[in-house]
């Protein structure tokens, strides 16, 4: 039987490219088996090291390896739970935070001192509305590009 659902995330929105996932989770899957097989020991740095950072010592390539492996197991997680998410039911919360989401992402300041209260405008709405309107919403946000870009450095500084 052909599949048709990703077996990360869920997804019938995206075709399923290669090893019954779709395109979204497969690359980051691929960026995983990449940055596994890197040796901390070793001169060579995988893809996208950034030229920007220096050589380090093997034990600080050792914990962003494991930091930079955390960031990608994130995104599969929260792959998965935007598309619980989208299968609903959308409550006026959903949409509220979407919308947090969104100015926040769209550089605001106090973006969700903005946002907040605005759940009640949303009460009235039947539950395909709020699906519908989550639904774009969200697709803004997945549009975002360059938003899952690795933050090499990140398991340096805690
Ligand atoms: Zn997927």
């Amino acid at each position: 039987m052909k599949v048709t659902r990703c077996t990360n995330c869920g997804t019938e929105r995206f075709r399923i490219i290669a090893r019954k996932l779709c395109k979204r989770c497969y690359a980051v899957i691929r960026k995983i088996e990449q940055f596994e097989k890197w040796n901390p020991n070793s001169k060579k740095v995988p893809n996208g090291y950034p030229r920007s950072l220096p050589l380090m010592r093997h034990e600080h390539i050792a914990r962003m390896k494991v930091d930079i492996i955390a960031q990608c197991e994130d995104h599969l997680k929260q792959l998965r739970r935007m598309e619980e998410r989208l299968r609903g039911p959308i409550s006026s919360i959903n949409i509220e935070y979407q919308l947090e989401v969104l100015a926040e992402k769209a550089g605001a300041k106090n973006a969700r001192g903005i946002m907040h209260g605005a759940a009640i405008c949303f009460d009235g709405f039947t539950v395909e509305q709020r699906a519908i309107l989550f639904y774009w919403l969200y697709s803004i946000e997945e549009n975002i590009l360059r938003q899952h870009r690795i933050d090499w450095s990140r398991g340096m500084f805690n």
